[in-house]
């Protein structure tokens, strides 16, 4: 059976037609070359108008990477037809398994994409000896392409996050469609700031806008500013999980203060790994955590009565009453107020400030419970922690979208991954 057989069988294009199959000699390789001929007295298609047109002239012949086969690369050769367009002039012409800026065919951008959702953009160059930046074009074709193509509408909930990046040194924030039916990330922005916000409200449009039912986000002021501005007709929920990570932040705070002064009082076993002991639930806790635990829970230090206050506000979340829940938090803020543990006391406050939005998760029946944008942080974290080798913005963007972005996906006949 001839290449061409098989090609004519999973990657027929209308109006061309495959030509000579030879091998040939690339960067000291050999490789597969497919030659592609128009088909007899066909027009070449305007690049412009995407109508046919009268031919002008040829170029020189252009090589267009196809998916490898048996350890050899394939390459498409084309000289493509320049056609004068009555409407856009003398334009080259669209051909359909490539788009004008790369050099790989779409078929090849999509396969590799496919990979790259499954292991690291490096270890997809390798295993098909490629170059990251190649893997990273095809990446951003398909991405670019499901950008173009997605559909917005039905988007009633959703939620806001923010990552650090740039080794910490910046932040990106994350919004996401959070609708039980359909969960996937809706838009990157640079910086957490009021400007973020807005862009963001600009992207999605006053209707769409309008649509919105439920705003899940953390108390930074300037998310919190925004949304009361910009969709007043929404329920702004601050969700469990954003509470949650900042009392632990503040838990941290209280125990790396405690041990650095134990430390320099020759104390310095008692607090010694016991980071994750009082950050995590107790149910989640391995065995020498466990016994680590226990044994702190015997001294009176700051970073105990701390841990036990967090573990005590686990119990806001099992009321179903917005009025009793608030109960609880005002008894549990007035108990941190009085607790003389500086890091905790900010939050309270923090907690107190903003009881209303808290209590909008009760009134939005926990819909939104820890498990949506916490799921989501954590899958961020790991994406962005596998692109390590990402040192722009814009790969990272693209490496989100892909992870998370549920975009749609040009569709072939024939399945070749
Ligand atoms: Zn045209």
């Amino acid at each position: 059976m001839l290449l061409k057989t098989i090609l004519n069988n999973c990657q027929r294009f209308k109006s061309f037609v495959y030509g000579d199959v030879r091998f040939a000699i690339e960067e000291g390789k050999k490789v597969i070359e497919v030659e592609i001929k128009p088909r007899k007295n066909s027009k070449g298609i305007c690049s412009g108008c995407h109508k046919a047109a009268p031919g002008y002239d040829t170029l020189d012949e252009r090589k267009f990477e196809f998916i490898p086969i048996w350890g050899y690369l394939v390459f498409f050769t084309y000289s493509m037809r320049r056609v004068e367009c009555p409407r856009c002039g003398v334009l080259v012409e669209d051909v359909p398994w490539a788009d004008g800026k790369r050099h790989q065919t779409k078929t090849y951008m999509q396969f590799l994409a496919h990979w790259a959702r499954k292991v690291s953009w490096k270890e997809v160059a390798e295993s098909f000896q490629t170059s990251w930046p190649k893997v990273f074009r095809a990446v951003e074709y398909v991405v670019e392409w499901g950008l173009a193509q997605r559909d917005l509408s039905g988007i009633t909930a959703i939620g806001i996050d923010e990552i650090q990046w740039h080794r910490g040194h910046e932040y990106l924030t994350l919004i996401y469609q959070i609708n039980t039916e359909r969960i996937r990330l809706l838009w990157i922005g640079k910086d957490r700031t009021v400007k973020t916000m807005l862009r963001f409200f600009r992207f999605l449009g006053k209707e769409r806008t309008g649509h919105l039912h439920y705003i899940c986000s953390d108390m930074w002021k300037p998310y919190v500013k925004v949304i009361k501005k910009k969709a007043c007709g929404a329920l702004h929920i601050l969700d469990r999980f954003h509470i949650v990570s900042r009392i632990n932040k503040a838990i941290d705070e209280v125990r790396a203060d405690e041990h650095r002064k134990l430390k320099s009082d020759g104390h310095e076993q008692i607090l010694k790994h016991s980071r994750w002991c009082l950050l995590k639930r107790k149910e989640n806790l391995t065995e020498k955590q466990e016994v680590k635990l226990k044994d702190l829970l015997n001294y009176n230090l700051k970073s105990v009565r701390a841990y036990l206050l967090k573990e005590d506000l686990h119990g806001l979340w099992a009321y179903v009453s917005p009025a009793w829940a608030g109960k609880f938090l005002d008894r549990w803020c007035r108990r941190v107020m009085r607790s003389k543990i500086e890091p905790l006391k900010k939050e309270a406050r923090t907690l107190r400030r903003h009881k209303e939005l808290i209590l909008n998760w009760f009134k939005a029946k926990k819909a939104f419970s820890n498990g949506i944008v916490e799921g989501l942080n954590n899958k961020v974290k790991v994406t962005v922690r596998k692109s390590y080798g990402f040192k722009t913005l814009r790969c990272t963007e693209i490496a989100l979208y892909h992870v998370l972005g549920d975009l749609p996906e040009p569709k072939f006949t024939h399945r070749f991954y």
